[in-house]
């Protein structure tokens, strides 16, 4: 389970996270790959970020 590391806010529900998608050719990175963060729906805290339809390297915390 997943807690916020600002509020200690239990993410236990896809409600309670929200999604960010940074689309690629907004220019924020140059990559036809697709970045997403996530917050928390409490305080915004990032919770974490990750490449959406790229390589799956796994790795997530
Ligand atoms: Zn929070």
């Amino acid at each position: 389970m997943v807690h916020c590391p600002e509020c200690k806010t239990a993410l236990e529900t896809i409600d309670d996270i929200e999604f960010v998608e940074m689309d690629a050719r907004t220019g924020f990175i140059r990559s036809s790959k697709r970045f997403y963060t996530t917050t928390c729906a409490e305080c915004s805290a990032t919770i974490g970020s990750g490449v959406a339809g790229a390589k799956p390297n796994g790795g997530a915390a």
